[in-house]
Formats: C-alpha cells, sequence, structure tokens
C-alpha cells in the first residue's frame, strides 16, 4: 500500500494546493494523531486538502489506485474511521469556512469544520445550529450520522436541520442533494454517515438562540435508583424547552464539590432550558430535587459557554471504547444493572451516559431520513475512558459485560455515531427497515465502496479485490 501512497503523491505533486504529508515529513506525527488515543495507525499519505479541487484530484488518484482511503474531517470517529494503515488520509481540516446570513436564518459551512468554528460564526447574529456537546467535535462526521445535542429536543437532530449537501463522489463529481435534487441521495445523507461521499458543504437552517438556564447537580449513590425512576417518568411528559441529561460516574476530587461526595459514585445530572428562565424553574426544581444541594449550580450561561463546557472532559489522545444502544422503557430491572455497572466503574474518566430524546427528533417520521430509530426515548453510551495502554483489556471488558447485561432489554437499533470499530455486524440493525435503500443508494454512489472507512453500507455486488476493511481496535 506505501508505494500506492508514493504514486498518488507523486501524481499530486505539482498541483497540490495543501499539504502532502509523508512518514518522514515535518508535520506528519501530529497530523496522523487522531482523537481516540487507541488507534494508532501510520497513513502512508495524508493529504490536507487546500479547496474543492485538492478533494477531487486526490479522489480521482486514489480510487484509481484502489488504496484504503480514510477521510477526516474533526477526527472524533470512535470506532478511529479517520486513518488508516499504510493507505491515504484525506484531511479536511483547512476547510473550514462558515457563512451564516442573519436575515435568512440560514448558513453554509465547510465539510472541515469543527462544533465550534460554526457555533462562533452563528452566535455572531445570536443563532444557533443544532448540534453535539463537545465543541472540538467535527461537524460532518456528526451531522452524516445524525447528530444529538442540547438542542435535539426542541430543534431536531442536526442532520434534520440540514437543507442541502455538496460532495465529491468516488469518480471525483461534484454532485448536489437536497429536497428537490437527487433526493435519495439527500435522504441517505441524513444518517447514513460518510458512505456516499466527501461533504464538502452544508447547507443548514439557523434557530434564535444566544443563553440558556443551566442547572447542574449531583446525587449520591443511595438515591441513585429513586433518581431514575422520576427521571424516566418525568422525561415522558416534559416541554420540549427541557433536556436533562444524567452520566453516572464517579465524582472528581474537585475542591467545589461537597467533600463526601468526592471519588464517590454519582448521578450527574444537566439540566438545559432553552425557554424564558421563569417558565422552566419549576421543571428545574422538580429534577433536581434529589441532588445534594451543595453540588447544585443554576444560571443563565451563553450558548458558547454551554457548547464548550464538556470539551475538558474529552481529551485528545485518551484511551476510549464504546458501546451503545436504545431503550423504549427503563425497566426497573435495567436501573438495577445501571447502579451495579456504576460500582464497578474502574477509572474516573469513564461515564455511564443516558439521554432523553422525544421531543422535535421524534416528531420527524421515521421514513424521511436514513437516521436510525426516533422512537425510543432513552438513548444509553457506555463510553470509558482510560491514558494506560496496559489496561485496555480491563476497561473494554467492562463495556463489553455491562453490554451484554443490559442488552436483553434494549430495542434493537444503535445510533451510529456512538459505535465501536469492531461492531460492523451491528450496522444493518443501526438502519432496520432503512437498510435496503441505504444499499441502493450506496450502489448507486458508491459502487465499489470506495468510502468504506465507516459504519459501512456495503454496495450490491462489491467488487471483491477491494482489500482490508480495517477493523478499527478492540
Ligand atoms: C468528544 C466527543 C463528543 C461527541 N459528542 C457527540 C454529541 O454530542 N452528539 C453526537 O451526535 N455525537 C457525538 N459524538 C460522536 C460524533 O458524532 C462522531 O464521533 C463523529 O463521527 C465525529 O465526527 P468527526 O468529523 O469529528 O469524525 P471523523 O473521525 O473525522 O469522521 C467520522 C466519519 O465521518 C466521515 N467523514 C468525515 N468528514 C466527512 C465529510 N466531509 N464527508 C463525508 N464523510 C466524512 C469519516 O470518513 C468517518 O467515517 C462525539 C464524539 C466525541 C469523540
Amino acid at each position: 500500500m506505501l508505494e500506492a501512497a508514493n504514486d498518488i503523491y507523486s501524481s499530486l505533486t505539482g498541483r497540490f494546493k495543501g499539504d502532502l504529508l509523508r512518514p518522514n515529513d515535518a508535520g506528519y506525527e501530529a497530523a496522523r494523531a487522531i482523537w481516540n488515543g487507541m488507534v494508532e495507525k501510520r497513513p502512508g499519505l495524508i493529504a490536507r486538502c487546500a479547496d474543492l479541487s485538492d478533494i477531487q484530484a486526490t479522489v480521482r488518484a486514489a480510487s484509481q489506485s484502489k488504496i484504503l482511503t480514510a477521510v477526516r474531517c474533526g477526527g472524533h470517529s470512535l470506532a478511529g474511521f479517520s486513518t488508516c494503515e499504510g493507505g491515504l488520509v484525506i484531511d479536511l481540516s483547512h476547510l473550514r469556512s462558515v457563512t451564516a446570513n442573519k436575515d435568512t436564518q440560514r448558513a453554509r459551512f465547510a465539510g472541515g469544520c469543527l462544533l465550534g468554528s460554526i457555533d462562533t460564526a452563528t452566535q455572531k447574529s445570536g443563532l444557533v445550529f443544532p448540534s453535539g456537546v463537545v465543541s472540538h467535535t467535527g461537524a460532518s462526521g456528526l451531522i452524516l450520522g445524525g447528530g444529538t445535542g442540547w438542542l435535539t429536543r426542541k430543534f431536531g437532530l442536526s442532520c434534520d436541520n440540514v437543507e442541502g449537501f455538496t460532495l465529491v463522489t468516488g469518480d471525483g463529481s461534484i454532485v448536489r442533494a437536497h429536497s428537490k435534487e437527487n433526493e435519495d441521495l439527500f435522504w441517505a445523507l441524513r444518517g447514513g454517515g460518510g458512505n456516499f461521499g466527501i461533504v464538502t458543504e452544508f447547507e443548514v437552517k439557523l434557530h434564535p438562540l444566544s443563553g440558556v438556564t443551566l442547572v447542574q447537580g449531583l446525587t449520591p449513590e443511595p438515591e441513585i435508583r429513586r433518581l431514575l425512576e422520576f427521571w424516566r417518568d418525568f422525561m415522558a411528559d416534559a416541554p420540549l424547552d427541557l433536556k436533562w441529561n444524567i452520566d453516572l460516574r464517579v465524582a472528581p476530587e474537585a475542591e467545589h464539590l461537597p467533600r463526601e461526595l468526592r471519588g464517590r459514585p454519582v448521578a450527574s445530572s444537566s439540566l438545559v432550558w432553552t425557554g424564558v428562565p421563569e417558565a422552566g424553574r419549576r421543571y428545574l426544581r422538580q429534577a433536581t430535587s434529589l441532588c445534594t444541594p451543595e453540588s447544585v449550580t443554576s444560571g443563565v450561561v451563553s450558548y458558547l459557554h454551554l457548547q464548550t463546557m464538556a470539551d475538558s472532559a474529552f481529551p485528545h489522545g485518551q484511551r476510549y471504547y464504546t458501546k451503545s444502544g436504545y431503550f423504549t422503557h427503563l425497566e426497573d430491572g435495567t436501573i438495577g444493572h445501571l447502579i451495579e455497572a456504576l460500582n464497578s466503574i474502574a477509572s474516573s474518566g469513564t461515564q455511564i451516559e443516558l439521554a432523553y430524546l422525544g421531543g422535535a427528533a421524534a416528531q420527524i417520521d421515521a421514513s424521511e431520513t436514513a437516521f436510525g430509530d426516533r422512537s425510543a426515548p432513552f438513548i444509553l453510551n457506555l463510553l470509558a475512558n482510560w491514558s494506560e495502554p496496559a489496561a485496555d483489556a480491563a476497561h473494554i471488558g467492562w463495556v463489553r459485560r455491562v453490554f451484554a447485561k443490559l442488552r436483553p432489554a434494549m430495542k434493537p437499533g444503535v445510533y451510529v455515531n456512538f459505535m465501536s470499530g469492531d461492531e460492523q455486524d451491528r450496522v444493518p440493525e443501526a438502519y432496520q427497515h432503512r437498510w435496503e435503500r441505504l444499499v441502493a443508494v450506496k450502489t448507486h454512489y458508491d459502487p465499489n465502496n470506495f468510502f468504506r472507512l465507516n459504519q459501512n453500507v456495503r454496495p450490491r455486488n462489491e467488487p471483491c479485490n477491494r482489500g482490508p476493511r480495517q477493523i478499527a481496535s478492540g
């Protein structure tokens, strides 16, 4: 494969405007790293594109040579799909322009944007694009898989707010997809991941919002069962303005926390109210009634504060492993398993993340986009986070054991952006009755499966000389 990488390097040299980085070049070591430190790969060539024509030229050269190719926006794929061993990485990190129009409440942004670049630009006009909760996450990977965050209940998934895509397909062509042009592709790109081409531009709807009420608090162990039962019932009738996430974790040894909670297993509640503050007070008071009063913080914060407050909890280069699923109901037995799992967490960064979807995201018909299940309101994400390679087996083993216990109570389905690199067998499960339509769109736009480093939808009659698909980790 290194030979193919060198051939592509030679064919692009002289006309490529961005950076071409090979293993001994200055800057290569930093450029090859992705967010998940578990995924240590050395690509033969990193093509950091400067513009659309760089992307087209690289795709054309790569698809002719059949080299294994990864596409990278923010490099946050938990599965490690944005790099590969010996192959080519098409890196979009220099393509981060954002244009927001206050009057039309619309924005266009490039395929290499991080969430933070979009938030900063749109907030200048007091507008938001609903996205994820960590500002250093790449927008492309997040949106193409669906995109959930603080505003999902109010404004829908990120992909529900996209009105048009421009992409470069496997033969280097530029294709547009929106509600009146290439409708099947437009459907597939909203949830189907990076299977169809490299998105170079998103056209999206924005919403007015510049601040929210944020309330956070910790519930100690004896009360966690009651809290989860309360949350389960309360969220079923909660207003769309309320988002309440709960992380089961070990409380940090932080001075601002009550001493008796530090280093103890807790349920950490984060509540966001997007409406008028006074109207949210009674909901927020009820929701924090099971938190230790000294642990509760409350106030109106800027949208940019909200969007960056979790950034440092998920540093680049740590080791991460995840498994995820949906529940229609949170049965008492499931709550028992969750508490048991909390008591066996072995790292202070590891958490059991629980989110309640519903709201605007659930009001969109399941057939409207390729995104998986919208009907199961409870999303669980087991995210192990540690630093020592020697502890890999212990942390991965913990996630797998907890998942196996919880799995029988789950609804079939999974959010593709919360999957690891060893779960290819669950990809059809993620899409269920949308699967055949996705395969048809994939077969039309990427018959050779050039874009295969993703939660892969394989085209019909895929040529068998495509080389390894590469399992990322675990
Ligand atoms: C710290 C952290 C926080 C997260 N928070 C959230 C959250 O709040 N909500 C949520 O929904 N998800 C969240 N996720 C999951 C996130 O959506 C996925 O990890 C997503 O893939 C990240 O996108 P990226 O562009 O950074 O990834 P990359 O690793 O760059 O790419 C991911 C996939 O998308 C493909 N891809 C990238 N760019 C393009 C493009 N322009 N065109 C076509 N394909 C492309 C890649 O080939 C790869 O298959 C989070 C992940 C992390 C690590």
